[in-house]
């Protein structure tokens, strides 16, 4: 600090979704996480991490914007834990100083640990499609813009392997649905 917050190494500039602060989104599982955050001011550490910090990692918000969000709603945020938290291990920000590689991953991952796919209007098996998940779309969204940053880390290799093994169509699909929900069409 000072020049920390300032970190940006994946040039995210989306804005945080509005409904990070009203919790009115079609996701259950981001639902769930952002009426409870609201209503008590806690979310368990895989819920902050895993939900709204994993989909604003893939959505490409600010970090800085992050990092607002949760020093804002959480009643146990204080700045020299939260913004590493958040800007660092959540968000990628400052480049690979607290986590070795970007903590990406799909609805799948969120259906294993538990989440409430089975009431959610989404199928986190898909990434294309009306029923696609926004996590496992925007999952491959972010691993198609960010290949040549994050090609030299090997602990990405495996992940940006098997995006290699898409062919086009498959990549324009990807696209045409993460513009919808980066448009806000979908959420
Ligand atoms: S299908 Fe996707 S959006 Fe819906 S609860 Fe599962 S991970 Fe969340």
């Amino acid at each position: 600090m000072p020049s920390y917050i300032e970190r940006n190494a994946l040039n995210a500039q989306q804005d945080l979704p509005a409904w990070y602060w009203s919790g009115q989104t079609d996701m259950a599982c981001m639902k769930d996480a952002i009426s409870q955050t609201l209503a008590h001011g806690y979310a368990h550490h895989i819920q902050r991490l895993m939900v709204t910090g994993l989909y604003a990692l893939l959505l490409g918000v600010h970090p800085r914007q992050v990092h607002e969000w949760y020093l804002a709603v959480y009643v146990d945020a204080v700045e020299w834990v939260e913004l590493p938290n958040t800007l660092g291990m959540g968000q990628f920000g400052d480049g690979g100083l607290m986590a070795s590689k970007p903590y990406a991953a799909t609805g799948k991952y969120i259906q294993r640990m538990g989440g409430p796919c089975a009431n959610c209007r989404y199928d986190p098996a898909l990434r294309d499609g009306d029923q696609a998940c926004p996590f496992t779309t925007l999952y491959w969204h972010f691993l198609i813009r960010n290949e040549s940053l994050l090609n030299n880390n090997v602990r990405m290799a495996l992940q940006l392997k098997n995006l290699t093994r898409m062919s086009n169509e498959q990549r324009q699909a990807v696209q045409a649905r993460a513009d919808a929900i980066l448009g806000g069409e979908i959420n």
